[in-house]
């Protein structure tokens, strides 16, 4: 009778597929390093970090396998499983050939804003995304039953998980406090009521008349650190507690919630509106809800990673995972729904504050580079022109128009750039891009360098700077940190898994970003995105 039983309970599991998902919860902690997971972990509560590592998986060598290692591009990779190369996000901002002007990731004349004053908040959408995302290819597989929603302070943490086609995309207009959307998403008549309701309620008031006092005791930061902070990379400046009442009297909109803890809370409180009123894991049909929280990368800028304000940002972090957790348990229940967590891109070390240690590091003037280079090129050539449209991301856009003009060959023109640039404190290397193409794959970084080359979008030239140093463009001042690079400090992040059918584990074993992505299709039963370069972490699998 035991051999029977044994035999059927056999053939049922056999028989019988896994249990998918009701609620897919993508969460991304913006410049989230692997270490932060860990190094806060002595105040850290019960029931969140240590709940989902104890009762979870975790992926503990997880990179991104590409440059430049920046928000757009880091969101972009996980929802469609490729990197820059084809998924075509390859920076925050580069030079769009056909505007003939600098252009922002998810920036889009064509709509309008939604839930605020119409103006530049707003104007966006997910055009620039070459590939489906794991979330589109949710929506395809069941003639568009399952819902996404994604919720993001910053636009295009919000607007690249949500892929193409999601049923709500959400984020912050620091003038008005609002959450917004714009006219490209289903809300484009109005907002949804429930967020009407919720941007009524402006508990974003309640968020910011309180001081920004440490939550526990401060143990794991570096003490006199206040030298080594950025003053003009957000509006929360001076000594830690910070009177954010006072600081918002003096001037500052809306917009300082995203350099406190608060900002993560308030996008949670969001997410919680959106489950209910969203009806999230409701029916057999898996949701997916994409949650990233940004507060964590403008503090990071505005403070630098050994920053008491760093410690006391993850303390409350942990804090608000455990209120995700409980409130996933009771709405959608233990076992019915399936969490992961990573992160957008790691982030270095505060330069200045490694020179005090004797650490090479320093920071590169990508934002005078343009004017650097053609005061260069004009003295090495004979004739002042205009031969760089853009630097940025560490590529240079050429101004083919004027060499064609000047009778010059571009050879010529790229030759004095890398003897300039090669020269350069910090650069460790430049080059174009076809001899970057035909770079031998031990060359340091060189696949991972290709990988963030779009044939049409990317610049003409590259260049890569030495390790600890970062780009001006990011780090304001003398203070703070930044990301960006191929090295380990921005590619190494955090990838936790928990929920349905998740075995409790960890893998030291090379994992990229880009499987996160066909992981899920595997999880969920679907096709991977159309663009996917990533792999199916198997050990996710192994019961
Ligand atoms: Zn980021
Ligand atoms: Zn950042």
């Amino acid at each position: 009778m035991t051999t029977l039983c044994f035999l059927l309970s056999a053939f049922n599991l056999f028989s019988q597929q896994p249990a998918r998902p009701k609620l897919v919860v993508g969460v991304v902690v913006d410049q989230m390093r692997y270490d932060q997971l860990y190094r806060y972990q002595s105040q850290f509560g019960e029931d969140g970090f240590k709940r989902i590592l104890r009762e979870g998986f975790s992926c503990e060598n997880t990179h991104y396998n590409y440059m430049p290692t920046y928000t757009g591009p880091g969101h972009a990779t996980i929802y469609t499983g490729t990197t820059p190369s084809l998924n075509g996000i390859i920076g925050n901002t580069w030079w769009d050939a056909d505007w003939r002007a600098s252009r922002y990731v998810t920036e889009d004349k064509n709509y309008k804003t939604v839930g605020a004053p119409d103006g530049k908040s707003g104007w966006h959408s997910p055009a620039v995304l070459l590939s489906t995302t794991i979330t589109d290819e949710l929506r395809l597989s069941n003639n568009f039953r399952s819902k996404v929603v994604s919720v993001c302070l910053k636009d295009r943490g919000s607007i690249l998980p949500a892929g193409h086609i999601p049923n709500a995309c959400y984020w912050f207009d620091d003038a008005t406090g609002n959450w917004i959307t714009s006219t490209y998403y289903p809300d484009s008549m109005g907002l949804n009521a429930w967020v009407q309701n919720f941007n009524k309620a402006r508990s974003i008031d309640a968020y910011l008349s309180k001081p920004w006092v440490p939550k526990m005791p401060i143990t794991e930061s570096i003490e006199n650190w206040e030298a080594f902070k950025s003053n003009k990379y957000g509006d929360v400046t001076g000594a830690f507690p910070h009177d954010l009442p006072g600081l918002r009297k003096s001037g500052s909109n809306y917009g300082i919630i995203r350099t406190t803890p608060f900002g993560n809370s308030f996008t949670l409180d969001l997410a919680f509106e959106a489950i209910d009123n969203m009806q999230l894991g409701k029916d057999a049909d898996p949701d997916f809800l994409c949650i990233s929280f940004s507060a964590t990368d403008y503090c990071g800028h505005q403070f630098g990673i050994h920053a008491a304000e760093m410690e006391d940002i993850y303390v409350r972090l942990d804090a608000d995972f455990e209120r995700l957790l409980n409130e996933l348990d009771k709405k959608v229940g233990p076992g019915n729904y399936l969490l992961f967590v990573t992160s957008d891109h790691g982030g270095g070390e505060t330069p200045s504050h490694m020179k005090t240690l004797r650490i090479p590091a320093g920071v590169y003037e990508e934002s005078k580079a343009e004017a650097v280079l053609e005061g260069v090129l004009a003295r090495e050539l004979g004739v002042a022109a205009d031969y760089i449209h853009e630097v940025a991301n560490q590529q240079i856009w050429l101004n083919w128009e004027a060499m064609e003009s000047l009778e010059l060959d571009p050879n010529d023109v790229a030759d004095v750039i890398i003897d300039f640039l090669q020269q350069q404190p910090g650069v460790f290397d430049a080059m174009t891009i076809e001899q970057m193409l035909m770079m031998p794959s031990d060359y340091p970084y060189a696949p991972e360098i290709r990988r963030g080359i779009n044939n049409k979008r990317s610049g003409d030239m590259l260049y890569n700077l030495e390790p600890g140093w970062h780009s001006d463009d990011q780090l304001f001042g003398t203070g703070g940190a930044a990301h960006g690079s191929p090295y380990s400090y921005d590619t190494h992040v955090p990838l936790l898994w928990f929920g349905t059918q998740v075995p409790r584990g960890t893998t030291h074993a090379p994992v990229s970003v880009t499987d996160i992505a066909p992981t899920l299709a595997a999880m969920l039963r679907i096709m991977e995105p159309n663009a996917s370069t990533g792999k199916v972490i198997e050990a996710l699998f192994k019961r």
